[in-house]
């Protein structure tokens, strides 16, 4: 029996030793200890030992136990220490890699034409005016000298949310806003939402306009020429050609619409132009009598000038865009150009 001892206490120790990963000293373990372990087996036979022989070989079982235990609370430790010498090598973080980017947006080209707009006529004194898009017929219409059976009230045209409620039509309120808090002289540029029942593939209900005033003594049509050509040839180029043509707008006495010379065929008629080499591009006059008289202006002293234009039709013509739905659509293809 000692001997038998003996040599399961080698096999014992050198399983423990040759145990690979904690899952396989644990079997060691229990292949040596458990129930029907090697060590459980042999000390089945200790029954028919004698009385003598009984503690002699229960102190040798004994000591066994302990080297046993002692060999594996060390190798378990050693194999602990491979495992995490392992994980670390398989997770080492390389410090030196790039970090991901955060992904960087841009500007939309309506809000780059809209700024390039605004610091050009910043440059001429102009102030930047805002003003509600829910808006009071009076500020939409009436002041404007729109009254209440012109022809661009018809609800066609405008969103209605009450009898006395519209979503703006135009940025022209703000113009009365204005001069009602402010006396002359006053210089103002108002970017801004407006919205108009017209959808189509040259028309959206929800577009951006920019509207301009200037109000003081002695103000001129040519004031209002020199100011818009001065604006289109730092927007456009300088060489650009440029030519007034008489229009009718309600809040402008007299009234001009504004073409430049097609900026996609350079004159020489295009689909774009329609073949007549000229694009509209604003709309501008004199400030109505009627208009001053809503706000209180004295129309005998002070006179003024106005201008509005589509935000869309100026970035398309910008940048070469030929489809206005593209600046609604969101499609990041399209705005990661600008
Ligand atoms: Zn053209």
């Amino acid at each position: 029996m000692k001997e038998r001892l003996q040599q399961l206490q080698e096999e014992a120790l050198s399983s423990l030793q040759q145990a690979a990963d904690l899952k396989a000293l644990q079997d060691v373990r229990v292949q040596f200890l458990g129930k029907k372990g090697t060590l459980t087996e042999v000390m089945k036979g200790m029954r028919e030992l004698s009385a003598e022989e009984r503690p002699v070989i229960g102190s040798l079982v004994n000591t066994l136990k302990d080297k046993f235990e002692t060999s594996f609370v060390a190798r378990q430790a050693e194999l602990q220490q491979q495992a995490i010498a392992a994980k670390m090598a398989n997770e080492k973080i390389d410090v030196t890699l790039p970090g991901r980017c955060a992904l960087k947006g841009s500007k939309h080209p309506v809000t780059l034409v809209t700024e390039e707009i605004v610091e050009i006529f910043s440059r001429l004194g102009f102030a930047v005016a805002e003003g509600p898009e829910i808006e009071q017929d009076f500020y939409n219409f009436e002041a404007l000298n729109i009254p209440k059976d012109h022809p661009a009230r018809d609800m066609q045209d405008t969103f209605y949310i009450s009898e006395d409620l519209v979503l703006r039509t135009h940025t022209s309120p703000v113009q009365i806003r204005t001069m009602l808090k402010h006396q002359p002289p006053v210089r103002v540029i108002a970017p801004g939402t407006v919205y108009r029942r017209d959808s189509d593939l040259t028309h959206s209900p929800m577009f951006h306009q920019i509207e301009g005033f200037l109000v003081d003594k002695k103000v001129t049509f040519g004031d209002l020429k020199g100011v818009l050509i001065h604006f289109l040839r730092e927007f456009f180029g300088e060489e650009l050609e440029i030519r007034f043509r008489p229009s009718f707008f309600p809040f402008t006495e007299p009234s001009a619409e504004v073409d430049i010379a097609c900026v996609i065929c350079g004159g020489k008629g295009c689909r774009v132009c329609g073949g007549t080499g000229w694009l509209e591009i604003l709309g501008s006059g004199m400030i109505d009598p009627a208009v001053f008289a809503s706000v209180e202006y004295d129309a005998e002293l002070y006179s003024g000038f106005a201008f509005g234009m589509g935000l869309e039709r100026i970035a398309m013509l910008k940048y070469g865009v030929n489809d206005l739905r593209l600046f609604f659509e969101n499609d990041l293809r399209f705005l990661r150009q600008f």
